[in-house]
């Protein structure tokens, strides 16, 4: 994606696209950022990491995958043909083109549009802050609770995803994190348990827009921890083992349950409902990537319980 060009960055494949589509936000997955609402999104070429299992491995895998050049300004014109104020860097890893990343994010932000971001979270900090700044909502891979794992399965270091993800929700980003289930590598329950403590923690570093003037029992009730999705894998790649039936994945989020107020299933075909933390009324309900968020209404900028006007953890 880049070298260095007589000591000079060279980035052969600046805004190059290699997918570019209008997906409901759920497809993310967001669940908890404007609910039923549609996102332009678009993928590029290559990938930091090498997951055996990727799921979109054709793209990442293809430094020379088939694409176009679509400037910033093109991008943002397409999306605002398709009338969505939203546009998600996504599919293989957005990060690796930080570059035309920032440029379009600047550019979108000055029309208006909120930058979504669906990453392996893996960027130095100082190049994580400068994206993450100009980020509303984030979908952020945590792939395992090893530091093993992902240094010599996925190519990756557990440490800097970790303060990727802390740093998104100390910047007021929102977040959401999507663990991919894959059988024998992360679903033992020690392992599992590990990653919703972790989530759980975030909710301290978390910060939510107007929190500042809210009372104290209303700033508690919007210091949730980010939404968990846990994702079945299939066999892919160079991966072969069996994909989790969806008993098993079902079993480990009512275990998550126990830590975490909002964990979904995917991949599976099952309905996933948020419910209101107040009254328990059903807030927003899905089937794959439809949803009925008829429980909530949006009143002064924010979202609420439509039964009991409780202040509603959802955002955009
Ligand atoms: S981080 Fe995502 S896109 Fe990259 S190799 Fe892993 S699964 Fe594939």
């Amino acid at each position: 994606m880049r070298f260095n060009a007589g000591g000079r960055p060279a980035l052969p494949r600046y805004g190059h696209i290699t997918a570019l589509a209008l997906d409901p936000v759920e497809k993310k997955p967001l669940y908890h950022w404007r609910p039923g609402s549609a996102i332009l999104s678009l993928g590029f070429a290559g990938c930091n990491f090498f997951c055996p299992f990727c799921q979109n491995w054709r793209i990442s895998r293809d430094a020379d995958a088939a694409g176009r050049p679509v400037s910033p300004e093109e991008l943002i014109a397409r999306a605002q043909e398709a009338g969505v104020s939203q546009i998600a860097y996504t599919y293989s890893e957005p990060l690796i083109h930080a570059e035309y990343l920032f440029d379009c994010m600047t550019a979108a932000g000055e029309a208006g549009m909120a930058n979504v971001l669906v990453t392996n979270g893996s960027a130095n900090p100082r190049a994580a802050e400068e994206i993450l700044s100009l980020t509303s909502a984030a979908n952020i891979d945590l792939k395992c609770f090893s530091e093993k794992t992902y240094r010599e399965i996925l190519g990756g270091d557990f440490d800097t995803v970790k303060n990727f993800i802390r740093c998104a929700c100390g910047l007021g980003v929102h977040v959401e994190i999507t663990t991919l289930v894959v059988p024998g590598l992360n679903d033992a329950e020690p392992e599992l348990d590990r990653l919703a403590d972790f989530i759980a923690g975030l909710a301290e570093s978390a910060v939510h827009p107007g929190m500042a003037g809210m009372d104290d029992a209303l700033r508690n009730d919007a210091s949730y921890p980010p939404p968990w999705h846990l994702t079945a894998y299939h066999p892919d790649y160079r991966w072969t083992v069996p994909p989790p039936t969806g008993k098993n994945l079902h079993a480990a989020a009512c275990r998550a349950r126990r830590k975490l107020p909002f964990v979904y299933t995917g991949n599976t075909g099952g309905e996933n409902t948020t419910a209101c933390l107040c009254c328990g009324a059903v807030l927003a309900a899905r089937q794959g990537f439809r949803v009925n968020a008829g429980g909530l209404v949006k009143r002064g900028g924010r979202w609420h319980c439509a039964a009991c006007g409780a202040p509603a953890p959802f955002r955009g």
